[in-house]
């Protein structure tokens, strides 16, 4: 049985192949119509399991994918790095401009595959953080204190509707 070090290891590689992957596949079909030619992505991690799946900044031209979404949902994962990646190359044809439209989808669809691919995801990040948290992962204390700023803000919220009634 792989320690859990080994185990987030071993998404990593899983995460940064595809990455490779999906970026020579969408540099080969449409880099040709790319008005700069797009360099490969940095890739940076994160533990928190409250925000999106997996991001693109492009302004840095670094994606950011999460640690725990890779752990438990290691084969749906490659979908999120290949959307990633399909807003490098957006970007690099279309610019900032609708950046989940159709041209978006042409790149997840017919030429990443992911043929039925919508822009979002339904991953349960409480069932993520559960799962995660059973395989021995621990967040960095930074995250925890977001996770509590975040269900601080749930109660208010709660306590609002509460209120109002
Ligand atoms: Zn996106």
């Amino acid at each position: 049985m792989p320690t859990l070090a080994e185990q987030i290891e071993a998404v990593k590689q899983q995460a940064e192949a595809w990455h490779s992957e999906y970026f020579e596949r969408l540099l080969s079909q449409v880099g040709n119509i790319c008005k700069t030619r797009p360099v490969l992505p940095k890739v940076q991690y994160r533990d928190s399991v409250f925000s999106a799946c997996g991001t693109f900044n492009y302004e840095d031209n670094v994606t950011t994918y999460s640690v725990p979404y890779l752990l438990c949902h290691c084969r749906e994962y490659e979908e999120i790095v290949a959307h990633e990646v399909c807003h490098c190359f957006h970007y690099a044809i279309w610019g900032r401009h609708n950046p989940h439209g159709k041209n978006f989808l042409y790149l997840l669809r017919d030429v990443c595959g992911f043929t039925s691919a919508t822009p979002y995801h339904s991953f349960s990040p409480l069932a993520v953080e559960r799962k995660a948290a059973q395989m021995g992962f621990k967040p960095k204390a930074d995250v925890a204190f977001k996770k509590e700023r975040t269900l601080a803000g749930m109660m208010r919220i709660h306590q609002q509707l509460r209120g109002k009634k």
